[in-house]
């Protein structure tokens, strides 16, 4: 890495903004979890992590995944949390519930069938949050949810879906999870984050028997932002770990 600080002094100041951005917001500095993202880093770096006081991490593939959580596992007593945050194949979803805490990424009805499915079979229970595109970008993976204000039949299959997804066994909804777009200035992904928790509050209206408390949203170059719009969980990497390698 090009710069000279350590990893856990990096992880300070991460958690410093994180609570500066509370203070601003007028929220307790705990009602934010940091999940350390440690895609393309090696085991050995989770665990210098670890020694940080770090416990919660954060993967997108679950080909790298699964036996780097077996490694960093065998190789510490701490009771670490494992966030799955990328888009995952179905053909994936047993690996993933296999090996994982919570799963951010949920953003079809047939991956949430599959995974209750297998959480079924394992006898978990396993918390999902719904990747919703709330920025319309056609990029962006999630249950389409830009405009389900003015279009009638996106709120319609938005909810739909939902609804089908609450009654599944083996996994439990807690919240909702969004990526911004791209922006040079985090100002700019500020309506992304304030159109999630609008849509949150929409949906723990319509679906009380769900959980809505969590919001997974803010990412290195925009968390400050994020956790002003009601942030409860941020994804972490290039500011803890440093630019990812290629991969
Ligand atoms: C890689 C990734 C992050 C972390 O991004 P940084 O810009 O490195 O902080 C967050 N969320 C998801 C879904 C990711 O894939």
């Amino acid at each position: 890495m090009g710069n000279m600080t350590t990893l856990c002094e990096r992880l300070a100041v991460v958690r410093a903004n994180i609570a500066a951005a509370c203070a601003r917001a007028n929220r307790p500095p705990d009602s934010v979890r940091l999940i350390a993202v440690s895609k393309t880093h090696p085991a050995e770096t989770v665990l210098e992590a670890v020694a940080c006081g770090q416990l919660e991490f954060g993967e997108n593939r679950i080909e790298e995944a699964a036996p780097k959580i077996h490694e960093v596992q065998s190789r510490t007593t701490a009771r670490l949390t494992w966030h799955m945050i990328g888009h995952v194949q179905s053909r994936k979803a047993r690996d993933v519930i296999a090996v994982v805490d919570i799963i951010h990424s949920l953003d079809s009805l047939k991956l949430a069938e599959r995974y209750s499915r297998f959480a079924v079979e394992l006898g978990r229970n396993v918390p999902v949050l719904l990747e919703v595109n709330v920025s319309g970008e056609a990029s962006k993976s999630g249950f389409p949810g830009a405009n389900w204000q003015t279009d009638p039949q996106q709120r319609e299959s938005l909810w739909n879906v939902i609804q089908r997804i609450t009654e599944l066994p083996g996994i439990h909804v807690e919240g909702l999870m969004t990526m911004a777009p791209l922006v040079d200035d985090p100002e700019k992904a500020r309506p992304t984050f304030t159109a999630l928790r609008c849509l949150r509050d929409a949906l723990a209206a319509s679906f009380p028997q769900a959980g809505w408390g969590t919001l997974s949203m803010g990412m290195t170059d925009d968390y400050a932002v994020a956790i002003e719009e009601g942030a409860t969980m941020v994804r972490i990497g290039r500011a803890i770990f440093g630019e990812r390698q290629a991969t």
